[in-house]
């Protein structure tokens, strides 16, 4: 028996066979051709486009089947790859100006691509240059007539045990429902596989290393993707306790599904709101399972970037209209594009000396206001249903204020001359993200309806910490005394304009954190989908009273340490299990 570690990114517990799969890459050598054969390249080249195209529509129609309508949007992503002219027209161009064979010219387009893509620190542009690969990799693969459907692993219920695997292997196998639990060498925690994962509730590690040299094909393995780790060939006695542990696991999901369901109140009646941050589309036919009321964040720039930069007034429209049905009667905040700084164009890499200060969010589009335009009217247009709100990040003084206004309503009125706005104004919101906004609170009050409270960049640009940096993460942290006044002045700011502030950075979806959150009296908090369940549990036990008499003493303290202690020492004064009756094992 041994024990392989690995990050838990996908939580759950299952015992199965291991299947190694190892999706190993060709060696794709340059061979010319004569002129007079270009044509027959080209002519390969567009029947294995439509061979990949007829297997990426089966794919997402099984994978509808299990996840709902709009769920097989990852898949929908390759094919919109492979009918992106422009993509295929560089292959083409490649076949005919280098003379080369189709597989070659792919490879070469594939490297041009990679090597942008790696230029970019962002995680979500590893899961989108792996689309591409899986894309291209499929391509290929219909060249040579070998399937890369065939090339999956046999039916059966198995734990797939991978180098890494691409969402298109993964979506197959996920669809029909094959899989059971997934082991990856490697692996990105924001990858469309881990996304699908999760989304599905197949347990997964990642960053294993080397699971696929200890591990052989038949292995029995016991997956705890709780406490992030895989056992293999466990000995009776281990896999009895694991079977406990999953016994343990399946009630602590029953009970979190019923909590999900409980009203949003604390033992005294004190009334709370849990929504859910988004970044795809079809995450929004699933959040009010998991108890969320309504959508406190749809990250539109993961939209914007999956689709190559070329998404239309059109295509939006149809988007946020369809999430706003699917969420109706509850709200969904659609925050307008967050790029720049680790989420840059990939099509044109800006090069600046400090990007957390420079071009980003709404910086960018009032410089370069088309597409913002775009996508404003796009979510105007939306709201025939009245639920939309617009979300404008990134907010450093109210000149950008005025301005966005001003695009407004040029938008408004573009839109009324076309008879395409719905009549129903969209209320008209600000992330409090920067410091120096919460300073123009108190001015806002004719032309802001909503604000929220970006709690990740609000402590990275308080307290000059990268919130990626994991050197100076145990500084970043939600208990720094200048981080708790700024709250308090936020709450109180926000009351004197009589407006609504909901909280939508991570620390909404932490239990500690957002109790002392709701302390201080904010009663919106909008979090990952999964978190919801875990934070009414933890709301639903206590006293808002009692604790906010905890949370008005935290000003007598000078440091986290003393801040985090005596708050955690409080509650638990009071309410001996509040914390440890949640974590599953
Ligand atoms: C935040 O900054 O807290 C936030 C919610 O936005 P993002 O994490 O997308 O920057
Ligand atoms: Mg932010």
């Amino acid at each position: 028996m041994i024990r392989i570690k690995g990050k838990a990114v996908s939580p759950g517990i299952v015992m199965g066979r291991a299947l190694l799969y190892n999706f190993e890459k060709e060696v794709i050598r340059a061979e010319n051709i004569g002129e007079k054969s270009v044509e027959k390249e080209i002519w390969r080249l567009e029947n294995a486009v439509k061979k990949s195209q007829a297997q990426l529509k089966k794919i997402n129609r099984d994978l509808q089947k299990i996840m709902g309508k709009d769920a097989a949007f990852i898949i929908e992503t390759q094919y919109l790859l492979l009918k992106d002219s422009h993509l295929l027209d560089e292959i083409r161009g490649t076949i005919q100006n280098k003379l080369v064979k189709a597989e070659w010219a792919i490879k070469e387009v594939e490297k041009k691509y990679l090597k942008i893509f790696h230029t970019i620190p962002d995680l979500s542009f590893k899961a989108k240059s792996n689309d591409i690969s899986d894309v291209l990799t499929r391509l290929i693969a219909n060249l040579k007539k070998s399937s890369p459907a065939t090339s999956a692993p046999q039916p059966g219920q198995v734990i797939l045990v991978a180098d890494d695997i691409s969402p298109s292997v993964a979506a197959t196998m996920m669809s029909n429902k094959r899989l059971l639990g997934l082991v990856l060498n490697k692996g990105g925690e924001t990858s469309h596989t881990v996304i699908l994962a999760r989304t599905l509730g197949i347990p997964a590690i990642l960053d294993t290393v080397n699971a696929t040299d200890s591990i052989f094909n038949g292995d029995t393995l016991a997956l705890d993707s709780v406490n992030g780790e895989v056992i293999v060939q466990p000995t009776p006695e281990v896999a009895a306790e694991i079977s406990l542990k999953i016994e343990k696991f399946r009630l602590y999901k029953e009970q979190l599904k019923k909590l999900s369901q409980l009203p949003e109140l604390t033992l005294d009646q004190h009334q709370f709101h849990l929504h859910a941050n988004i970044e795809l589309p079809f995450e929004s036919e699933i959040v009010q399972s998991y108890g969320a009321q309504g959508i406190g964040l749809f990250r539109t720039e993961f939209l914007y970037l999956d689709s190559k930069m070329s998404i239309s007034e059109e295509e939006q429209y149809l988007i946020y209209k369809k999430i706003a049905q699917n969420i109706f009667p509850h709200p969904l905040v659609i925050r307008t594009y967050d790029l720049g700084r680790d989420k840059s164009d990939p099509a044109a890499p800006r090069h600046e000396e400090n990007p957390s200060l420079g071009m980003m969010a709404v910086r960018l589009f009032l410089k370069d206001r088309e597409p913002f335009k775009i996508q404003i009217k796009a979510i105007m247009r939306a709201n025939a249903s009245g639920n939309i709100r617009i979300l404008f990040p990134m907010i450093t003084e109210i000149e950008e204020i005025h301005a966005i206004r001003e695009i407004m309503a040029e938008a408004k009125k573009e839109l009324q001359g076309a008879g395409t706005y719905p009549g129903k104004d969209v209320r008209v919101g600000i992330m409090l993200e920067i410091p120096a906004a919460v300073r123009l609170i108190r001015h806002l009050g004719d032309i802001i309806d909503f604000f929220s409270v970006g709690s990740n960049d609000l402590i990275q640009y308080l307290l000059a910490v990268d919130r990626n940096n994991s050197d100076v993460s145990y500084l970043f942290s939600p208990y720094h005394p200048a981080f708790i006044h700024i709250l308090k002045e936020i709450r109180s700011e926000v009351d004197r304009i009589g407006k609504e502030v909901t909280i939508c950075g991570e620390m909404a979806g932490q239990p500690v954190p957002a109790l002392m959150l709701l302390g201080m009296g904010f009663t919106n908090f909008s979090m990952n989908a999964l978190a919801i369940a875990e934070i009414k549990g933890v709301f639903t036990r206590i006293h808002y009273a009692r604790l906010r008499k905890i949370v008005n003493q935290l000003d007598r303290f000078g440091s986290r340490t003393e801040i985090k202690t005596f708050f955690k020492k409080s509650l638990l004064e009071l309410y001996p299990d509040l914390l440890d009756s949640h974590g599953p094992l």
